[in-house]
């Protein structure tokens, strides 16, 4: 089956401004040389220490970050040879759900009124047929009608992340991000909101890309798992093959460090040393070798492949 969106050779670069590298030309490689299909009605979930390219990953596939190289394909179109009319589709195709849903609501203004605005800018409807379709997306999202008149404030934690799924459905989307959308949330409200976006996707035939630190989270809800570091990925597999069959030493020591150990799984525990290197000071090689407990000299100096190790499992390290 084609897939709906096919990235290739991704990179993502943000350039480094001031001090002494001001006059060479220096970047941040926050997404480098990012490969990989994501397939309609699946949830691929996207893990990794903060500042690994997760979120810029997510931000670069919907538009809303430049990419420095590479394509992407939605739909089978290349969307850097899209028109401007056929961006703004594509844009409206592809949602966002933030960890803080609220951050940029106006707290003097009424939800309903909100979320209507999303109608206001993208299509022709009346004002009748916005609070309609408002009230039909309060409805889906397990609020109500009493909720339309209600200020951002008055709302608690997981409601605000009910709004927050509400505004990202509002078009009829084909894939969601969502970036680490339950984070903030207490665990029992997790697990309603985890339940919400399984419903909607069973029943709008979404696709989510899941981006979270929270690996559990993450087991729970995904089909795939991507795992990466320092903007390059280094595993891809079923959710499966990556939390029972982990191969990459970088996967290994992320799920060690799980609570709850995985059953099925020994439980060894893998101190990873040093900190995570700067995306601006991009090591040589294979760019865990720093950190890796297994590192050989050849890591240092030649990058890992991204090989298929069985199906649909790929992994890049020169030991596997
Ligand atoms: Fe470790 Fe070498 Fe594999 Fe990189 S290629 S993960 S440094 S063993
Ligand atoms: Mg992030």
């Amino acid at each position: 089956t084609q897939p709906l969106l096919q990235v290739e050779d991704l990179k993502t670069y943000y350039p480094i401004k001031g001090g002494v590298l001001k006059r060479t030309k220096s970047h941040v490689k926050a997404v480098n040389e990012v490969s990989l299909e994501i397939y309609e009605g699946e949830t691929l979930g996207v893990v990794g220490e903060s500042g690994c390219g997760k979120s810029t990953l997510g931000r670069t596939i919907l538009g809303l970050e430049s990419k420095s190289g590479g394509s992407i394909q939605f739909k089978g179109n290349d969307i850097g040879s899209l028109t401007e009319r056929q961006l703004k589709k594509y844009k409206k195709d592809m949602q966002m759900i933030f960890q803080d849903p609220f951050a940029s609501l106006n707290p003097r203004q009424k939800i309903g009124k909100a979320l209507e605005e999303v109608f206001v800018i993208h299509t022709t409807m009346s004002k009748k047929e916005r609070k309609q379709r408002v009230l039909e997306l309060l409805s889906e999202v397990g609020l109500n009608k009493e909720h339309y008149d209600r200020y951002p404030h008055e709302f608690s934690g997981g409601q605000r992340q009910r709004i927050g799924i509400a505004r990202a459905m509002a078009l009829n989307p084909s894939l969601v991000v969502c970036d680490e959308a339950v984070s903030a949330l207490d665990v029992s409200v997790q697990a309603q909101i985890i339940k919400l976006l399984k419903e909607l996707q069973a029943k709008h035939q979404l696709t989510y890309v899941f981006i979270s630190h929270d690996l559990g989270v993450v087991r729970h809800i995904s089909d795939r798992v991507l795992v990466m570091y320092l903007g390059t990925t280094v595993e891809l597999g079923t959710t499966e093959q990556i939390f029972k069959n982990p191969q990459h030493p970088y996967t290994k020591a992320l799920l060690s460090s799980i609570p709850r150990p995985i059953p099925g799984r020994k439980r060894e525990r893998i101190k990873l040393e040093g900190d995570l290197p700067s995306a601006s000071n991009y090591p040589t090689g294979c760019p865990f070798h720093t950190r890796c407990p297994v590192a050989t000299e050849a890591c240092r100096e030649a990058k890992p492949e991204w090989r298929e190790v069985e199906e649909g499992h790929y992994v890049a390290c020169h030991l596997v």
